[in-house]
């Protein structure tokens, strides 16, 4: 044992670039000496700090690299304004289960009612739970697609993807899609299909996905691979973004069949 146990320790945690190491040992000796902890007592404190805050910097790290348009949480997310929503199920998708069963959550609902905000939460959810995480719309990915696509790697791109095991696909159906465009898109469902998590935002039904992807057949072999393992939660009512405006409703391109 070196001459001074504690510059012993010091050094150790320097050479392990553990700097919480460094910073807690001494004060947590002087409160295992006073509160009369076991040695492995002490070791597990000391080592503790050092894996909360390795943690909470890989998830910075996680969160800062998936490509959010703007940050949300679950916890500023309103339900007196989704009475309809069930908020076990949002809270038990918090916990991001769904991801080791590589399920898929749907939300779809008119503009306005949040599912942009639960995707972006739910997805922060999993980044702080130590998964990998990637925000981007329908139309990014599938553009992204055609960029690996052209340089003939598509392959390696859809087995990238699969790495992460969140992707979070924004706005499926504001744009309809291109014969290529749908059948990219088809591709990447289909190379996460019981792979890897979705989570799927939408303004428009199940019915009218065809007419996004041009193509009733392809919609509905990708629906089916995406609602095998999914939760579909369907938020109603009135844009949030008019709650103060006294503007109630937003014109509809087919008011009767939007998803409501
Ligand atoms: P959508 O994606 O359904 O069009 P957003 O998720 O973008 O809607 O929501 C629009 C704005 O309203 C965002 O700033 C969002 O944070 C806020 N918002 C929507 N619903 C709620 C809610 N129930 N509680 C708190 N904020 C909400
Ligand atoms: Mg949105």
């Amino acid at each position: 044992m070196a001459e001074d146990p504690l510059k012993a320790v010091l050094h150790y945690a320097r050479a392990l670039k553990a700097p919480r190491i460094r910073d807690s040992a001494a004060r947590l000796a002087d409160q295992a000496r006073d509160g009369g902890w076991s040695h492995e007592e002490y070791l597990a404190a000391v080592l503790s700090r050092e894996v909360a805050a390795r943690e909470a910097s890989g998830a910075a790290i996680r969160i800062r690299s998936a490509g959010f348009p703007t940050r949300k949480s679950l916890e500023d997310f309103n339900f007196d304004h989704q009475p309809a929503l069930n908020r076990d199920m949002i809270a038990h998708l918090g916990t991001s289960a769904f991801l080791a069963k590589a399920s898929n959550v749907v939300l779809l609902g008119p503009p306005g009612t949040g599912k942009t905000h639960l995707a972006i939460g739910l997805a922060i959810k999993a980044a702080q739970a130590g998964h990998r995480v990637a925000f981007a719309t329908a139309v990014d990915w599938v553009a992204r697609l055609k960029t690996a696509h052209h340089a003939g790697r598509l392959p390696a791109e859809l087995a990238k993807l699969r790495r992460i095991g969140l992707l979070v696909v924004d706005e499926v159906g504001y744009i309809p899609f291109e014969q290529d465009a749908a059948n990219l898109f088809f591709q990447l469902v289909s190379s996460r299909y019981e792979h890897a998590s979705l989570i799927l935002t939408s303004n428009l039904p199940f019915a009218r996905w065809g007419d996004v992807f041009g193509d009733q057949v392809v919609a509905a072999a990708m629906i089916d691979r995406i609602v095998h393992h999914a939760e579909v939660l369907t938020l109603k009512g009135s844009s949030y973004r008019l709650k103060d405006t006294g503007i109630d409703t937003l014109p509809s391109a087919r008011a009767d069949n939007t998803a409501q």
